[in-house]
């Protein structure tokens, strides 16, 4: 019994609610009890004062009681004090009873709530993410309820993340291996001849399965934020002139110029230049895949409220205002085919960009006119002088 109280919540309520309404009748008992005779005497002389005028002849005094009336005024307390009790008793019961039910229905009104939430935490526990408690009111229990549903929809969307992921990444490797194995089987079945064609073809899905296994690793290790920055101070001209040198011959091949816009004076950064160097180079090599021939990226960098703001600026085909949210997606590609003509990757290059921005304290944005109207991506970095 004891224990099935120290475990139940409710009981644990309704036990405090009985104690203090018992507590309040002990108390209200007593004192009636402590409080009748005075009370009773103080009417009674009240009364009297009053009588003699009302029944003269009685020879009733103020002050100067009859010796028969101590006896019929101790037996009119009697009586008094007994029906005051009779009355106490039914009033008594029925406050009781009043109070007995009014505290099932509070206990109640405390536990259902927390019940709710331990019955949703176990559904969720057993994998239902779509469980939610309902929110009534803006007390603590609510609250409560509101803060659990918020937990419950992050671990919902944690979930799909994750099993788009598996799909995202199967689907991914499918691609090129399913060349390679087509590929090969050809050769076997000499449908396709050995030449050196062949062997480029499957190199190259042979490369892009290794660029995928490079980049889900990145990615993985840029979440899990597995990885410790060198931080040291990052000059940003030496930084812009790096990628320049690096993409140019990718520029020169496909007939894009690839300039740096004139730099202002700029503060160092601290940061790791080796991390900065591939968002940079990320960006830019971007921005030359998604520009045509005759376009041009450039890059620039200014100083803004606390930070250095490094932008890579194409001509290319740009970006529509739907795909703008979710750019920085995991997998995210807004045209998976024409990614793919281009060279691309498989979504990933943006997000590890991010991620690595974040790293450093900082952030990362694009802007775009729309489809065709080229693309400007930009990454914030904080400096301290
Ligand atoms: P990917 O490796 O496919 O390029 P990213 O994460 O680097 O993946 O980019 C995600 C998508 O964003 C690309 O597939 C492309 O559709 C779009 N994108 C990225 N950079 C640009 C750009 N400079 N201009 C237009 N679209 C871009």
């Amino acid at each position: 019994m004891l224990d099935s109280v120290r475990s139940h919540l409710g009981a644990k309520i309704f036990l405090s609610y009985l104690a203090i309404i018992v507590v309040g009748l002990l108390v209200l008992t007593a004192g009636s009890q402590f409080a009748l005779p005075s009370s009773f005497d103080r009417h009674m002389l009240r009364m009297m004062g009053a009588m003699p005028r009302l029944t003269p002849g009685m020879g009733m005094r103020l002050g100067q009681p009859a010796p028969g009336d101590l006896d019929s005024r101790a037996q009119f307390f009697l009586d008094y004090r007994a029906s005051f009790n009779d009355a106490l008793k039914v009033a008594g019961a029925a406050a009781l009873s009043a109070a007995l039910l009014l505290s099932l229905f509070l206990s109640r009104s405390v536990t259902e709530p927390v019940q709710a939430v331990s019955r949703a935490a176990q559904r969720i526990a057993a994998g239902h993410y779509d469980e939610r408690v309902p929110v009534r009111g803006a007390d603590e229990l609510s609250q409560l309820a509101s803060r659990f549903n918020d937990m419950a929809a992050k671990l919902d969307e944690v979930e799909s993340m994750r099993r788009r992921l598996i799909a995202d990444v199967s689907h991914e490797l499918r691609t090129p291996l399913t060349a390679i194995q087509g590929s090969l089987e050809g050769l076997i079945d000499g449908v396709l001849p050995a030449s050196v064609e062949t062997y480029e073809q499957i190199h190259t899905e042979a490369q892009r399965l290794k660029r995928l296994v490079d980049d889900l690793q990145d990615l993985s290790r840029v979440e899990a934020q597995a990885f410790e920055l060198q931080r040291r101070p990052v000059d940003v001209p030496s930084l812009a002139h790096t990628v320049i040198k690096r993409l140019a011959p990718v520029a020169t091949s496909r007939g894009i110029r690839l300039e740096l816009e004139p730099l202002p004076e700029l503060p160092r950064l601290a940061g790791d230049e080796d991390r900065l160097l591939q968002v940079l180079s990320n960006l830019t090599s971007n921005a030359l895949q998604y520009t045509p021939a005759g376009g041009t990226v450039a890059l620039s960098a200014r100083r803004a409220a606390g930070e250095v703001h490094i932008s890579v600026r194409d001509t290319g085909v740009g970006i529509a205002p739907e795909h703008m949210p979710r750019i920085f997606d995991r997998f995210y590609r807004i045209d998976t085919s024409r990614s793919r003509q281009a060279g691309g990757g498989s979504g990933i290059g943006l997000t590890i960009a991010r991620a690595l921005a974040e790293a450093h304290g900082g952030r990362i944005w694009v802007e775009s006119g729309g489809q065709g109207q080229g693309s400007k991506f930009t990454v914030a970095l904080p400096f301290t002088e």
